[in-house]
């Protein structure tokens, strides 16, 4: 009968059954075991009950039909491997009952030791360990106390506390103090705290034993903690965990015994060689509680030379087998070597890289391999600069990490004080409680932005990571007092000129200066390191990897860049060309008061006065751009922003008038700017009147900037600069706004270029879901497309680009609403959708149509597989992430098995 059921559904497979790519069924650690039995290693026998198992006595709070006559099958197989049967009084076979589910969740589930020891086999065990009573006790007080605390929820502080009477009784500190007949009296008491908690004895009958614990391993799956882990690392909560039942070896019998556990590589370098500790005369838990400190692994070659030379061997084998850094555990019972657990290793993300360079000159993997083993986040990771942390320095608050990197300096509280100090040299922390377009000057000259409201798509966040410049935002801690110029924080008061320090990638505040380490990373991609003369494995890695991403994208990559030195540095990085050159940047600091006299304008002339003082300066910024992307594309988007942002705020200037009329002073030209923001104060800014809806309501607005791109193009021409420009219409909603645009635009474009012929393209941003839906539409109009996913989030959701992510982002996160803030990384089902219908419609109205993405997603790793997929010609990002592009571009090859298309 047991036979039938078995062969019906397998719910327990002996670690000779499985192998490492079973890790569904039999979780990371059973498949490892069995891949390394098979391997004929030294793992102690064993078998593992499967996920399935556990779903099934999860859904049901029953042991599924089969599973206890399979774990009979199974035992007895172990127990003739042994040579022992489980619980025997005379020699008893003990079992460890480990829980091991498909992804590691580091201490998250339940373990039970020494299953099978009970008032008799205690005796055994102790004349099995050569009359070792106190090794024998201590075991079993071991196992009450673990399987009481795990099976049956006995408070674990009550066995401390027992613990704690019998060492005090003693007089002394430490567990290795106390002797056989101690622990002899602790396995009373223990007993007996857990018969008051459970209201029956302690089993002694060693099955039972053995399936109380796996149900409580199966339950484990469900607890708090679990759950939780679950939830933070995106582990689903539907894959149950397996149980592994081993046989129980001892690294606690003497001096030629002990346990530890050791890496075939360096995980925080990369490095060769052989890393881990070792603790003799010691089991796991010990290792864990700290109770004695290890030491290197090394010095096992002295302890135990058989051992750590097997225990060598073994970690080549395993490398070479798994093509991997792999991590293990291993105990040494009287001499002989055991492996308790393989898996392939966590690492840094230098260490990503470094091995998988190594291993490709090992012949272990090829490139496709290891350009998959490492990715963006990664990469991003190492292009910031990082702080030297250790022990003195606590974060004072906390807020999201904006833009990643470490910034110290003096903290002051507006842009001003910021480009002042700047100025004499200072390294500054511009604090607010948010920026605006106004603080772009203080930006630009701080080392870093910390403000204590928005999230990753506010306006610090954003324009901070165009820049490459670390930002905190919404550190809400921060009580800001930007009139006092100081913030208070957890009861500190920290005034102007007092120095902070910035983490854009953890979210923390510092006070006072953190040492900070420049990227290498970074000086390679800007051209001064030279991986083939320089003797730094992670850049030479990097190198490699990077080379052999851009041999396989089909992607292209650009960047979102408004200033010459900006694309220059994006040019280094790798950049194809200008996918987002927002013109409104260049209407900020000294030229703001020509953008006044357009705004204030009383008539026709006094605005064409204004926009012809604005063309030069604007051809001039073009004629810049151009040099620096000489012969690639320069997307210039026209204006997008509404123009009230370009005045000063509207409560601030109702009091300064008030103030002025106050003092009698003549106040005519503030009061006309108060009654001009006044009149173009929206209630919903994002959804008035900005993009093409300004072009169309102010004249001679659009027909200025393309004017200067057309001339910009002429006398780039003239000079033997090749310059390629689009000119993109934002926020295009209907093809007929778009075709207003550009019939005015190529008429100024055909003037302008008569005797000097230049192409320019014009097309449209697709960034209101009404023209993602009528693309095919659009597309008679557009020469390109370019995907403009922030705003398309924003409309696609109906979520405040501005505000929501601080607001509620949590809340929707914790229920599980979305996995991640979708300004972060495409939706793929609803906004992503728009992508896709636009992309095909778009392509069937004109085919070979170029489209491109110009969002914050352009530089998100997730996000450029998914632009992949939707075949899309270029992302275009902020310059720092246009490497993170180019690797992921090319993983996005590897991983969906496509070949070098380029
Ligand atoms: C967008 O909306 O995705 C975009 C690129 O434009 P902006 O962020 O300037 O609104
Ligand atoms: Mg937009």
């Amino acid at each position: 009968m047991a036979g039938q059921q078995a062969v019906e559904h397998k719910y327990v497979y002996d670690f000779s059954e499985g192998n490492k790519d079973q890790k569904d069924l039999l979780g990371g650690k059973g498949a490892n075991l069995a891949e390394m039995t098979n391997l004929g290693l030294p793992v102690p026998p064993g078998f593992t009950i499967t996920t399935e198992a556990c779903k099934a006595y999860l859904s049901t709070g029953e042991e599924p039909a089969g599973l206890g006559d399979q774990i009979s099958a199974r035992l007895a197989t172990l127990e003739s491997a042994m040579g022992k049967r489980l619980g025997d009084p005379d020699d008893p076979l003990l079992v460890s009952v480990r829980s091991g589910a498909k992804f590691s969740m580091p201490g998250m589930m339940e373990t039970v030791l020494n299953v099978g020891l009970n008032d008799r086999s205690v005796v055994g065990l102790s004349a099995q360990a050569g009359g070792n009573d106190r090794f024998a006790w201590d075991s079993y007080r071991r196992l009450i106390q673990m399987f009481g605390k795990t099976v049956c929820e006995v408070p674990g502080e009550e066995f401390e506390h027992a613990l704690d009477d019998v060492k005090r009784a003693k007089g002394v500190t430490n567990d290795l103090d106390l002797d056989a007949d101690d622990l002899r009296g602790l396995v009373d008491a223990y007993k007996r705290i857990f018969s008051k908690h459970t209201g029956r004895e302690f089993p002694q009958e060693p099955r039972e034993q053995l399936d109380l614990a796996i149900h409580a391993v199966f339950e484990s799956w469900n607890a708090d903690r679990a759950v939780l882990y679950r939830r933070q690392e995106r582990i689903p909560a539907d894959l149950g965990t397996a149980v592994n039942v081993v046989a129980m070896v001892f690294g606690n019998l003497g001096p030629d015994s002990g346990t530890g556990v050791a890496f075939t590589r360096d995980p925080a370098s990369g490095a060769q060689g052989i890393y881990g500790d070792y603790l003799a005369n010691a089991q796991g838990e010990d290792v864990v509680a700290g109770i004695r400190n290890t030491v290197p692994l090394q010095e096992l070659e002295q302890l135990d030379k058989k051992s750590y030379d097997e225990l060598l061997s073994i970690m080549a084998r395993l490398e070479e087998h798994y093509k991997d850094l792999c991590d293990i555990e291993f105990t040494i019972e009287r001499g002989k070597l055991w492996m308790l657990q393989t898996r392939v290793g966590k690492r840094t993300a230098a260490a990503a890289f470094v091995i998988a360079g190594q291993l490709v000159d090992e012949g272990l993997i090829d490139l496709d391999e290891a350009l998959h083993r490492v990715n963006g986040a990664q990469l991003a990771q190492l292009m910031f600069p990082r702080f030297k942390l250790d022990h003195e320095f606590q974060p004072v608050a906390k807020g999201i990490g904006a833009s990643p990197g470490a910034a110290v300096g003096k903290v002051v509280f507006t842009s001003a004080r910021a480009v002042e100090l700047a100025a004499e040299g200072e390294s500054v922390i511009l604090v607010r409680r948010e920026t605006n377009p106004d603080d772009l000057n203080g930006m630009i000259a701080a080392q870093g932005i910390l403000t204590s409201r928005g999230g990753k798509t506010s306006h610090a966040a954003v324009v901070a990571r165009g820049m490459g410049k670390t930002c905190v935002s919404g550190a809400d801690d921060l009580d800001i007092d930007i009139p006092g110029r100081k913030f208070v924080v957890g009861g500190q008061t920290v005034s102007e000129g007092d120095v902070v320090s910035i983490d854009g990638t953890t979210g923390k505040v510092f006070l006072g200066e953190v040492p900070v380490m420049p990227s290498e990373v970074v000086q390679y991609f800007e051209g001064s390191l030279d991986p083939a003369h320089i003797d730094n494995a992670l850049v030479r890695a990097v190198h490699r990897i990077m080379t052999h991403a851009d041999g396989k994208r089909r992607l292209r990559v650009r960047t979102n860049a408004d200033t010459g030195a900006d694309a220059a540095r994006a040019r280094r990085f790798g950049a194809e060309g200008i996918g987002l050159c927002r013109t409104e940047h260049m209407f900020l600091g000294d030229r703001k008061e020509l953008v006044e006299r357009l705004i204030l304008a009383r008539d026709g002339k006094e605005r064409d006065d204004a926009l012809a003082a604005l063309l030069p300066l604007q051809r001039a910024d073009f004629v810049e751009i151009f040099r620096e992307m000489d012969g690639l594309p320069v997307t210039v988007r026209l204006i997008d922003p509404p123009l009230h942002e370009f005045l000063p705020p509207l409560e601030q200037l109702a009091v300064n008038v008030a103030v002025a009329q106050e003092r009698g002073e003549d106040v005519a030209k503030e009061e006309a700017l108060l009654s001009a923001v006044r009149r173009m104060h929206e209630q919903n800014p994002m959804l008035g009147l900005r993009g093409v809806r300004l072009g169309l309501v102010i004249p001679g607005l659009f027909a200025m900037q393309v004017r200067a791109i057309a001339e910009a193009a002429v006398e780039c021409a003239k000079q033997g600069v090749r310059s390629c420009p689009e000119i993109m219409v934002p926020l295009v909603g209907a093809v007929q706004e778009l075709e207003t645009v550009r019939s005015e635009a190529e008429k100024i474009i055909a003037e302008v270029t008569r005797e000097q012929p230049v192409d320019v393209l014009i097309g449209t941003m697709i960034e209101v879901p009404r023209a993602a839906l009528t693309a095919g539409q659009i597309a008679e109009a557009a020469q390109f497309f370019s995907f403009g996913t922030n705003d398309l989030t924003q409309m696609g959701w109906g979520f405040s680009r501005d505000d929501v992510e601080g607001a509620f982002f949590w809340r929707y996160l914790e229920l599980g609403i979305f996995g991640i803030s979708p300004f972060e990384s495409i939706d793929r089902e609803g906004v992503g959708r728009l992508v896709r219908i636009a992309t095909e419609e778009g392509r069937a109205a004109r085919p070979g149509l170029k489209i491109g993405v110009c969002g914050e997603h352009g530089g998100d790793p997730e996000s450029v597989h998914f632009f992949h997929e939707v075949g899309l010609d270029y992302v275009s990002c902020s310059p720092f992430r246009v490497p993170v592009a180019r690797l992921e571009a090319g993983r996005a090859v590897v991983e969906t098995g496509g070949s070098d298309s380029r």
